[in-house]
């Protein structure tokens, strides 16, 4: 999306123009696969593994997922690289070379077209196909997903791998058509690329995002403004390029670094003093070393650096004042740095910010911080920004507004499951799912990382093969035993449910406007969405569901 193509956000597909009356049939598939990143891929390549047909449909042009979409400059994950990669393939994860400690977006992408040439996935995957509908045929027990290109698709399962984080939302600005300049979204950056040399730039939100690439346009851009409604927590990343003897090491044991990581909460491993004491009972000199050694460590691990910092508010309070206290280390111009000092939220309960050098750049003479909490931005006018206070003239304007996350790309496609019944509807006061893979009354379909499950919380890799591989055993159990329609019991889905609010409910996590909460999104039910419970107890949770013979799940042959 650009300004060139306002419609573009949200989700709407060319077709929905260009689709020819009467869809096509196409030949019908075993499982059918909708997205084609991390978890699309993957699930393409394991259920093909166990002998199924299957057809990967994806909306953009090329797959990649987040990482093909997230081109912004700054682009880079707040995974270590060697943890947020495959583990399923020991000579895939030998042979690839991580550059850094925290991959860049282009290196990871380049890392999924690998993965595409080597596991020769590209022949099942339909591009440029954008899913409108799935309908659930109760006398064949079968999906039929229409697609943007005018033609149908049935299979007797489908697998929903289409990202927690993939439906942009739009700027819900006044005025945006009349700017004169260019506007982009950093979920949508232009392909051919974007030069900010000289200009002045405007920034609009301060998440993940935003962060990136302030931090990366500061000092090309001849200005930047940067619009801040809420100051978050940034913490180092503390980035380095990779060291060879470290990757040498690391892949002798990778294997048994995996199963490690398969043992956390996490999806990979903490440092060994992290989790260890509860920060109040700690002695307040050792406190402070603890938060120098996780602050010069680097990485989200450190919300997990003490026991309560995520349950108790008085702990996080020597966090986050921790963090406050180096802001205005760093930061020179005493205003702006109290400016950025989050208080209207305990560290953690937003998705922490991770950054390489975020906070200095408010020392820069070019770059300025423009709060618009206590001025909030009215509208775009053709010249730029105007808030209450004043009006910025502005030569490109930056949208990090973030995302519909984790229900948008779901309730993007009109999904439909016993008796016509709609998602849309079923979801209408929020998500309900049976262990975050599978709704009632939606047969044979499964959402991978899909809310009330670990997910985001997470390193998204790992819980993706956790749920690709729980979700293809389950269909290949079904293949084999001839089992026609799978479907999870309303009253397993609902306690689960309930189990999900009350373990968010124990910890402070629900407390911050967020868009874990969906409070980003106006209108959107306010629902604690995925599950805090952790990655290795879901993954102990999901294994006892199937050795018991998928306790919670009516199979019918
Ligand atoms: P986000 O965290 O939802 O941040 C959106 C920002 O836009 C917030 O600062 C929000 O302010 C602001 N905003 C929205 N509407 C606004 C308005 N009308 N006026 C002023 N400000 C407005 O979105 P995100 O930064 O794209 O990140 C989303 C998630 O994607 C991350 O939490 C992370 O999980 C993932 N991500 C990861 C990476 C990485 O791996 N490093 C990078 C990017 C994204 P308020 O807070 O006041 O609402």
């Amino acid at each position: 999306m650009d300004s060139q193509d306002v419609q573009g956000v949200g989700g709407q597909g060319r077709g929905e123009q260009d689709a020819a009356p009467g869809p096509t049939p196409r030949e019908p598939v075993d499982v059918l696969v909708v997205g084609a990143g991390f978890a699309g891929l993957y699930a393409l390549h394991r259920l093909r593994g166990s002998g199924l047909t299957v057809r990967v449909l994806d909306a953009p042009e090329s797959p990649g997922g987040t990482w093909a979409a997230n081109r912004y400059p700054g682009a880079r994950c707040d995974v270590q690289s060697f943890d947020y990669s495959f583990s399923f393939d020991e000579a895939l994860q030998q042979e690839w070379s991580w550059s850094e400690r925290y991959a860049a977006q282009g290196e990871i992408l380049d890392y999924l077209r690998h993965v595409v040439d080597r596991f020769d996935l590209a022949r099942d995957i339909e591009s440029s196909t954008r899913v409108l509908s799935a309908v659930f045929d109760q006398a064949t027990d079968e999906w039929e997903l229409t697609t943007d290109r005018g033609e149908t698709h049935r299979s007797r399962f489908v697998v929903m791998a289409t990202g927690c984080l993939s439906v942009p939302r739009p700027p819900d600005i006044p005025g945006l058509g009349r700017f004169r300049g260019r506007w982009v979204h950093t979920a949508d950056w232009p392909r051919e690329g974007l030069d900010l040399t000289g200009l002045r730039v405007g920034l609009i939100g301060t998440g993940s995002s935003g962060v990136q690439f302030a931090t990366a346009a500061a000092g090309v851009a001849g200005e930047l403004l940067v619009f801040q409604r809420s100051p978050n927590y940034v913490l180092p990343a503390q980035n380095r390029p990779m060291d060879p003897e470290f990757e040498r090491e690391l892949k002798a044991r990778y294997a048994e670094h995996r199963a490690l990581a398969k043992q956390t909460t996490r999806g990979y491993p903490v440092p060994a003093y992290a989790g260890q004491k509860a920060a109040l009972t700690t002695p307040a000199e050792e406190r402070q070393e603890i938060f120098e050694a996780i602050w010069e460590h680097g990485g989200p691990v450190f919300t997990s650096v003490f026991t309560d910092l995520t349950v108790d508010e008085a702990a996080n309070e020597t966090a986050a004042e921790f963090v406050r206290q180096k802001i205005r280390q760093i930061v020179t111009d005493p205003v702006t740095a109290e400016l950025l000092c989050p208080y209207d939220h305990p560290l953690g309960t937003r998705r922490p910010v991770l950054d390489t050098g975020y906070y200095p750049i408010f020392n820069r003479d070019d770059v300025t911080l423009v709060d618009v909490r206590t001025a909030p931005i009215t509208e775009i006018t053709p010249a730029g920004v105007r808030t209450t206070e004043a009006e910025y003239e502005l030569d490109v304007i930056v949208f990090a507004t973030g995302y519909d996350a984790m229900t948008g790309a779901l309730l993007a496609m009109d999904i439909r499951g016993l008796d016509g019944v709609s998602l849309r509807e079923e979801w209408a006061d929020g998500p309900a799912a049976y262990l975050g893979v599978a709704m009632a009354g939606f047969p044979n379909l499964f959402t991978v990382t899909g809310p009330g499950s670990p997910s985001v919380l997470t390193n998204m890799v790992a819980s993706i093969e956790q749920h690709v591989e729980w979700i293809s055993d389950l269909v290949e159990h079904a293949h084999a035993t001839g089992t026609r329609r799978i479907e999870a019991e309303p009253a397993d889905q609902n306690r689960w449910v309930q189990h999900v609010l009350d373990r968010a409910e124990a910890t402070l996590l629900p407390k911050a406007n967020s868009w874990w909460t969906g409070a980003n999104v106006p209108g959107k039910p306010r629902v604690f969405m995925p599950y805090v419970g952790g990655y290795a107890p879901y993954g102990q949770v999901l294994a006892e569901v199937s050795r018991d013979g998928y306790t919670g799940f009516s199979l019918t042959r």
